[in-house]
């Protein structure tokens, strides 16, 4: 493991552990559930809007450290962005998980989705890093649960 693969599994492991923005949010604009049956994870998105401006965002299930600590970036980095802006993220974040294993990325382009780069190396593992992303979108579109296979 080089050492920027350690630094990241250190970022993954620690939101992991102390997820932000983790629990319900009363009487949110929209929610979704998603559910990634290979891993058995469960994340439910609540979003409250103030116009098209994610003004919060909160997340809450169960599940492996991976889909949990996206749940937990995700969130981090959606609140006080727009829909659209959320849509581009979601669309760099679907490029950087399922990249060739041999294309760079600038990880200063990425900020804090960077630490998903490695997931590509385990395509099993996309799924649990993808699920909190697939279930946004549902929230968005109007919160039906959605399944990721
Ligand atoms: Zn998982």
């Amino acid at each position: 493991m080089t050492e920027i693969q350690a630094l990241y599994q250190q970022v993954i492991l620690d939101h992991n552990k102390n997820p932000r923005n983790f629990g319900e949010i009363d009487h949110a604009t929209c929610s979704a559930a998603g559910h990634n049956p290979l891993c058995g994870d469960q994340i439910n998105i609540y979003l409250t809007l103030d116009g098209d401006v994610i003004s919060d965002i909160r997340f809450s299930g169960s599940g492996c450290a991976i889909a949990k600590s996206s749940g937990s970036i995700m969130t981090s980095i959606l609140k006080g962005k727009t829909i659209d802006e959320a849509e581009a993220l979601f669309g760099k974040f679907h490029h950087l998980v399922t990249a060739d294993m041999d294309e760079e990325f600038d990880a200063d382009d990425f900020g804090k989705l960077a630490v998903f780069a490695g997931v590509r190396e385990f395509p099993a593992r996309v799924k649990c890093a993808s699920l909190a992303w697939h279930t946004l979108k549902s929230a968005l579109e109007g919160g039906q649960i959605v399944t990721t296979e």
